[in-house]
């Protein structure tokens, strides 16, 4: 695999409706784009942190300075073994798992090419569909989240995850519950919480909910362990799970029953892999969330969540579920609840170079 010439794309796409979580709130999507060419074949990548850094530290200004100034001038011109040779080349210089994720995934899809396989059959799915669940952000009126939740409920969505943060929990919980039933449904509150909100979380124990989703902060995993003696509802672990060091000693710890495996938090594929091995062994399920990326990045996560052992709905939702434009031609669509995958070798979707060009907010070339 001998990488003739990279370019990289800042792109910004304005939201459907801002985004919201306990930590901040979003309304354009920024995503910088890879493009690695190689021997005729043309590879994808998205690098995809969230503006304003409320999820991670890390940004669309930071991860664009370590892609520009580490990672794509060591790697243009650059020939590899294989693609493990790539992947570990791209674990091993010092970068954030978010910008190291947008050039290891387009490897990931030269390769696919190469051997004429679609990336999903690459990385080990069976299944030719995926299961997509809902994700609904924080409204400052329940009314406007019982809509979203309706509105889109009619593409037959597998499950319903819902944000909280203090003082907008257990109302949020009854309020779809009465409107909705006993749908599969869950609470994803991005570590908004602590060991003095116990009570909380022993009050949503009542409302048979899937899992609790990173109640507290990534690293409070012996809290965690905590709280999970404490509640009946299984613990599911998201910003805490950015290393196999992590996923070890919360499993140690009995900090969770569930994992949440991002491609973007984890820094690429074969990271994502090596969790998703490890949780198995464990026998705890797993599935594919998502920060939301854009078209690249979540066909990479639909491609994820073909593997057997992804136990729950992927957070990989439809295109315009968030976004009003999106890069991928076709766009990603959501038929009764479902995701298919497309038989094309590599990632699946063609990347229209129009729409990457007109969203363009930044571009650099590398070469040899
Ligand atoms: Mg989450």
């Amino acid at each position: 695999m001998k990488i003739d010439h990279i370019d990289l794309t800042h792109v910004r796409i304005p939201l459907v409706e801002p985004f919201r979580i306990s930590s901040g709130a979003v309304s354009e999507k920024d995503a910088l784009v890879v493009r690695l060419s190689s021997d005729g074949l043309t590879g994808w990548g998205e690098s995809s942190p969230m503006a304003g850094s409320f999820y991670s530290s890390d940004t669309p200004e930071s991860c664009w300075r370590e892609l520009c100034e580490k990672l794509l001038p060591s790697l243009a011109g650059r020939l590899f073994e294989s693609l493990d040779d790539a992947a570990q080349c791209v674990a091993a210089i010092p970068a954030s798992n978010f910008a190291k994720a947008g050039v290891e995934t387009a490897l990931w899809d030269l390769e696919a090419q190469r051997q004429n396989r679609p990336l999903y059959r690459l990385l080990g799915g069976t299944r030719s569909s995926a299961e997509s669940g809902l994700a609904v952000g924080l409204y400052d009126d329940v009314n406007d989240m019982l809509r979203a939740i309706e509105r889109y409920l009619a593409d037959g969505y597998k499950r319903v995850k819902i944000k909280i943060e203090p003082g907008r929990d257990i109302e949020l919980i009854r309020a779809v519950r009465r409107t909705f039933g006993e749908i599969p449904l869950f609470v994803d509150a991005n570590g908004a919480y602590g060991l003095r909100h116990t009570g909380i979380f022993q009050a949503l124990d009542e409302f048979n909910l899937m899992m609790f989703e990173q109640p507290f902060p990534g690293p409070m995993l012996a809290e965690l362990a905590e709280l999970q003696r404490q509640v009946r509802t299984p613990v599911c672990l998201d910003e805490s799970l950015e290393s196999e060091a992590d996923l070890r000693r919360a499993i140690e710890l009995g900090s969770f029953r569930i994992a949440n495996i991002k491609i973007q938090r984890v820094g690429g594929l074969r990271p994502a892999l090596r969790i998703y091995e490890i949780c198995r062994e464990h026998n705890i399920p797993v599935w594919v969330g998502t920060m939301p990326e854009l078209g690249i990045g979540c066909a990479q996560g639909a491609a994820l969540a073909t593997l057997d052992h992804c136990l729950f709905p992927t957070d990989v939702e439809a295109s315009l579920r968030w976004f009003t434009d999106d890069l991928t031609d076709p766009l990603l669509t959501v038929k009764d609840g479902l995701l298919n995958l497309s038989e094309a070798p590599g990632l699946g979707y063609r990347v229209d170079e129009r729409k990457l060009e007109g969203y363009a907010v930044a571009t650099r070339g590398f070469s040899a």
